[in-house]
């Protein structure tokens, strides 16, 4: 789909998502970031072509895309998110992407999937 870019990483192609949600449901191939592209905004148009570079990191194992869904009515795990990831900020809504420069271990990820709050944990494929 060319021109639109995806809302999650701003770097990756949208591709068609069979059983997705929406009418034109699409989803990006480099973080895994879904919407329906009918209701997109157009406003991820990019005239100038961009630099890979995220595309290009990923490939190369140096950017993992980490997804976390928060329970909307309880925040609490935030301050354990960053603790256990090491991160000293990270922007919040109710789906959340993390762009890590390592690959979280399976151990990580239990940990994470385990805080109160948290409802959903998967790295992009
Ligand atoms: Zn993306």
């Amino acid at each position: 789909m060319s021109g639109v870019f995806c809302g999650g990483c701003g770097e990756g192609d949208l591709a068609p998502d069979p059983g997705g949600r929406g009418s034109r449901p699409v989803v990006c191939d480099l973080c895994g970031w879904t919407a329906d592209a009918a209701v997109l905004p157009r406003k991820w148009l990019d005239e100038d072509a961009r630099p890979w570079t995220k595309r290009e990191r990923k490939k190369a194992g140096r950017l993992f895309f980490l997804w976390i869904d928060l329970d909307p009515e309880d925040d609490g795990a935030v301050g354990d998110i960053m603790k256990i990831l090491g991160l000293s900020g990270m922007s919040i809504s109710d789906r959340t992407l993390l762009e890590l420069e390592t690959r979280p271990t399976e151990s990580t990820l239990r940990k994470l999937g385990e805080l109160r709050g948290v409802t959903r944990v998967w790295l992009a494929p």
